[in-house]
């Protein structure tokens, strides 16, 4: 029996573990899952500040479909012996899919601990657990990004928020595009804007700017800074600036080994990277499952073919708004664009204890709405 090994259990794990099972069929192969807790993650809801909305159980997805799953963490990849340490494991690999996502960088700050974050279930709940049913607390978010927008623009429904950006322009990534219905948004919703600061140090009490001010808060969120996860590390391959590792239109990294998700660095069309999203993870996901599990068996690969990019940044009372292109076109605002968040944040749920209808959505590669 051949086993193909799947590291990692979001939207590109899940995904991968979906198309593989499904290109299987009834050949003798063993697909596993590896991850460290029992749930998925819809990262994409956790500004929300609902965790439990965030999580989807793997064991609804994976056994229906005939996935192993393996709770645990990989803490080591033997590329040159095919094998993964795993809680004092060691498990062997035909074909590994890497899909072990992405983790919010940690500020390097004097009392960096005092923060809070929303990366992570466990990072909502304990915001969650110290601003508890309060209204009217003053919240600094440091870094207008997609995650500092979203939840910047969350809290201004209960609370007065700071929303500090290092760069002269708000939502420096996102353009020029969407960046006036943005700044539109923020002044709506009475978010105080501070462009061009620093943070020299945070405290129980707020933080203190590299001027020397002090901005007393609440609540200090750091969103600043995704990277791939470390265990890209340990794969001998060519990686970019995020740490993501080079992948082919097979999402192959080498010949054994396959990336997708938040790991991987591939390109979307003829000139443009994808960006670590949820939106690029689920296809990749779909077409390194299928590659890894089509090679073993020595059946055609298919070409990792997502559909054209597209953002959709929730602003809270504000509405959202929605973009097209890599320039982000802004093509809806307001309540339609709010209207289209919610679908898309619906949406990305997968189909759970239903086996021909997971087994069918992992052979498309196009997300029917994607955000
Ligand atoms: C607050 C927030 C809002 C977001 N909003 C959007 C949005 O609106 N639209 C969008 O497209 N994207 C959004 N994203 C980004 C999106 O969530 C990620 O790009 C996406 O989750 C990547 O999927 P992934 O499967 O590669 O990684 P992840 O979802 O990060 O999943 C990684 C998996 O690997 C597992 N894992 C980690 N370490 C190990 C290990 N050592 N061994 C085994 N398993 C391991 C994890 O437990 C997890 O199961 C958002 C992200 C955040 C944090």
């Amino acid at each position: 029996m051949s086993d193909l090994l799947i590291v990692g259990g979001g939207f590109a794990g899940v995904w991968s573990a979906a198309a593989a099972a499904r290109v299987r069929g009834d050949a003798d192969l063993r697909v596993t899952l590896i991850a460290p807790h029992d749930d998925m993650v819809l990262r994409p809801r956790l500004h929300r500040l609902d965790p439990e909305w965030a999580r989807v159980p793997l064991k609804r997805i994976l056994e229906p479909i005939g996935v192993t799953q393996v709770k645990e963490e990989v803490t080591g990849i033997d590329v040159a012996d095919s094998t993964v340490t795993a809680g004092g494991r060691t498990i062997r690999y035909d074909r590994l899919v890497l899909a072990a996502g992405s983790r919010l960088v940690s500020a390097a700050l004097p009392g960096a601990r005092h923060m809070f974050d929303i990366d992570t279930t466990d990072g909502v709940a304990r915001l969650n657990a110290h601003l508890g049913d309060r209204t009217g607390f003053t919240a600094v978010v440091i870094g207008s990004g997609f995650t500092g927008l979203e939840i910047a623009t969350e809290l201004a429904a209960r609370g007065r928020v700071i929303l500090l950006e290092r760069a002269g322009v708000v939502a420096p990534e996102l353009g020029p595009g969407p960046r006036p219905v943005i700044e539109a948004a923020l002044a709506d919703l009475g978010i105080d804007v501070r462009l061009g600061v620093d943070v020299r140090s945070v405290t129980e009490q707020g933080l203190v700017l590299a001027d020397g001010a002090s901005v007393p808060a609440d609540a200090v969120v750091w969103t600043a800074g995704m990277r791939a996860h470390p265990l890209t590390e340990q794969i001998p391959a060519d990686r970019d600036g995020l740490g993501r590792l080079h992948a082919d239109r097979h999402l192959r990294v080498s010949d054994q080994v396959f990336a997708a998700g938040d790991v991987a660095a591939a390109l979307a069309d003829a000139t443009n990277q994808v960006v670590q999203s949820c939106q690029f993870a689920t296809p990749m996901g779909k077409a390194a499952g299928h590659n890894a599990a089509a090679d073993l068996l020595g059946l055609p690969l298919v070409e990792f073919t997502p559909d054209p990019y597209v953002t959709c940044l929730d602003l809270g009372a504000a509405g959202a708004v929605f973009t097209t292109g890599w320039d982000r076109t802004v093509a809806l605002t307001g309540d339609q664009a709010k209207d289209l968040k919610q679908t898309i944040l619906e949406v990305i749920h997968p189909p759970v204890d239903d086996a021909a209808e997971i087994l069918r959505q992992s052979a498309q590669q196009s997300n029917e709405v994607a955000g």
